[in-house]
C-alpha cells in the first residue's frame, strides 16, 4: 500500500483532483495490467503516449495517476489525478524515495551478459538468510527499475537489481535513482558496440557504477575478463573482490567437471576449507556467475552450505540454456532469449558437451553489433567449425556470416544451410530432424527462434 501523500511528497505533484488519504495498492505503466485500486503512471514513448490510456486505466479500476497534460476525468469523486512535470522522472523520484525510506541494501548487477542469470543466482543465495526482493525478469532499465523499487514492502530486507544498459549516462542514472551497497560486473562483451563505439567505452560505461561507491561499498568483478582484471591494479576508494576460474582471483574455481545437460559442477577453497558445489544449469559461463553469487553471499555473511544450497536450487530462466526434451526424443537447447558473441560462445560450448547422435545448430542474427557485425559473426562461425558440429543453419541476413566464417574454417559446405527466416527454418527441420538430435537454438530477440523451438515442441 502506498499513500497518496508520499507519492506527493516523493514527486513534488500537485493532486489536482481526488482525496490525498486514499492509498493505492500497486503501480503500473500500462493500462492493460491495472487492477483495482491501482497508480497508473502515463509514460510518454517514441510510438504512444501514455496519457490517451489514463481514461482506460480508471474504468481498469485504477484509483490514481499522474499526468503532465491537464484532462479532464469524470466519476467517482476519489479518484486521483496528480499533476508532475515528467511522468518518467516522477515515477524514477518515487522509486528512489521508496527505497530511502525503506533503507535497505542494494546489490546492483550489471555486465554485458549473465545479469539476469548472477542476479536470479544472487537472489537464491541471499534468500537463505533475507527476504529478498528482486527486479522480475529483465525489469533493469530506467522504467523497469524503479518500478521494482515500488514493490518494496516492510517485509523486505535487501534488494538485488539488474541494471541493463545501452549507453553512457545510463548507469549513472540507475545509481542515483539506486545507490548500491554492492555492485556485480558479470563481463565487457560486445553488446551495443554500435552505440559505444568501442569496448573500452563499455567498459568505462558499466564502471559508471564505481562512481557512487566510497570505503563502505564493494565491487565485485569477474576477474577472468581482460578489462575489469586492469581494476585489480587499480588504487580505488571502494572495496572489490574479483572471482573466476584463473586462480590469480580471490575466490576461484576449480576442478571444473561438467554434467552435460544435468549441470556443472566445481571446487572452492575458502577460509581454509574445501567446498564442491552444484550446479543444476549447464555450462562453464554459469560457473562464473555463481562465483559472483558466492561473493556476495560471503560478504552479506550467509554460511557456505546455504550459498550451496540456495545455486543447488537455480533451475535457470525461460528460453536461456533451457533443455527441452521432445516426444520425438530429440533435445532442443532453447536459448532463443537473446544472443550476442559472448552468449553465442558459452552456448556453443554447451551444445558441444551434450551426448547426441548429432548437433545441429540454428542460429540467427545477433543484432546491434554495427560495424563488427559481420566479423562478430563470422568468428561464431569459426568456432561452429571447432565444436563438433553436424549441420549448421542460420537464418537471417546477418547470420549468413557465421556459414562464411565456419566454411573459411574448414566447416563442410554441403551440412551448411543459409535461411531467411524462421518459417523455411521450421520447413528445414521438419525434413531433417531425427530422434538422438540435440538442436540449439539461438539469435537475438527480435528474431524470435522460439517460433522454432514450439514447432519442434509441438509437433507430433
Ligand atoms: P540481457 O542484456 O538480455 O538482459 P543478460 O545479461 O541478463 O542479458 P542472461 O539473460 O543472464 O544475460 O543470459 C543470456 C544468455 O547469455 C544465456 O542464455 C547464456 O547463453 C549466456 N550467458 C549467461 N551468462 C554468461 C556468461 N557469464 N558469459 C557468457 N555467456 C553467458
Ligand atoms: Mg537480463
Amino acid at each position: 500500500m502506498i499513500d497518496i501523500k508520499d507519492i506527493l511528497k516523493a514527486t513534488k505533484g500537485k493532486l489536482i483532483r481526488g482525496n490525498e488519504n486514499i492509498k493505492v495498492k500497486g503501480v503500473s505503466i500500462d493500462s492493460r495490467s491495472i487492477k483495482k485500486d491501482y497508480l497508473f503512471i502515463p509514460i510518454i514513448g517514441e510510438r504512444f503516449d501514455g496519457h490517451s490510456f489514463i481514461e482506460g486505466a480508471f474504468k481498469a479500476g485504477a484509483i490514481a495517476a499522474l499526468t503532465s497534460r491537464e484532462i479532464e476525468i469524470n466519476g467517482n469523486s476519489d479518484i486521483c489525478l496528480i499533476m508532475v512535470d515528467d511522468t518518467l522522472k516522477a515515477l524514477q523520484d518515487m522509486g528512489k524515495y521508496f527505497l530511502k525510506q525503506a533503507n535497505i541494501p542494494v546489490v546492483a548487477v550489471t555486465g554485458s551478459t549473465g545479469k539476469t542469470t548472477s542476479k536470479e543466482m544472487i537472489y537464491n543465495v541471499l534468500s537463505q538468510k533475507y527476504n529478498v526482493l528482486k527486479n522480475e525478469g529483465n525489469f533493469n532499465n530506467h522504467i523497469g527499475l524503479p518500478l521494482t523499487l515500488m514493490k518494496i514492502g516492510k517485509e523486505h530486507e535487501i534488494l538485488v537489481l539488474e541494471m541493463g544498459m545501452s549507453n553512457r549516462g545510463e548507469i549513472d542514472l540507475l545509481c542515483k535513482i539506486a545507490d548500491p551497497q554492492v555492485g556485480v560486473i558479470t563481463n565487457i562483451g560486445l553488446c551495443h558496440i554500435e552505440n559505444l563505439g568501442s569496448k573500452e567505452e563499455i567498459f568505462n560505461a558499466k564502471m559508471e557504477i564505481s562512481n557512487y561507491m566510497d570505503k563502505t561499498q564493494l565491487l565485485i568483478l569477474n576477474g577472468d575478463d581482460e578489462y575489469l582484471e586492469k581494476v585489480k591494479y587499480k588504487n580505488t576508494k571502494y572495496k572489490k573482490v574479483f572471482t573466476g576460474l584463473e586462480n590469480g582471483n580471490d575466490i576461484f574455481a576449480s576442478n571444473i567437471k561438467k554434467l552435460g545437460n544435468e549441470g556443472v559442477e566445481f571446487t572452492i577453497e575458502y577460509d581454509n576449507k574445501t567446498y564442491n558445489i552444484r550446479l543444476n544449469v549447464p555450462g562453464v559461463h554459469n560457473v562464473n556467475n555463481a562465483l559472483l553469487a558466492i561473493a556476495t553471499g560471503i560478504y552479506y555473511g550467509i554460511p557456505f552450505e546455504k550459498i550451496k544450497e540456495g545455486l543447488g536450487d537455480f533451475k535457470g530462466n525461460k528460453m536461456r540454456l533451457n533443455i527441452i526434451n521432445t516426444h520425438e526424443k530429440i533435445k532442443i537447447i532453447n536459448d532463443c532469449y537473446n544472443a550476442n558473441p559472448d552468449s553465442m560462445k558459452a552456448a556453443l560450448y554447451v551444445l558441444e558437451d551434450m551426448e547426441s547422435k548429432r548437433k545441429i545448430a540454428v542460429l540467427g542474427d545477433m543484432l546491434e553489433l554495427g560495424n563488427y557485425s559481420r566479423r562478430a559473426h563470422e568468428k561464431v562461425g569459426e568456432l561452429v567449425s571447432k565444436k563438433n558440429i553436424d549441420l549448421l543453419i542460420t537464418v537471417g541476413p546477418e547470420a549468413k556470416n557465421i556459414v562464411k566464417g565456419a566454411i573459411e574454417s574448414g566447416f563442410p559446405k554441403e551440412n551448411t544451410f543459409v535461411l531467411g527466416d524462421n518459417m523455411t527454418a521450421i520447413n528445414l527441420l521438419s525434413y531433417i530432424k531425427e530422434s538422438g538430435d540435440v538442436i540449439l537454438i539461438k539469435a537475438s530477440r527480435s528474431m524470435k527462434m522460439e517460433e522454432i523451438v514450439q514447432y519442434l515442441q509441438e509437433r507430433r
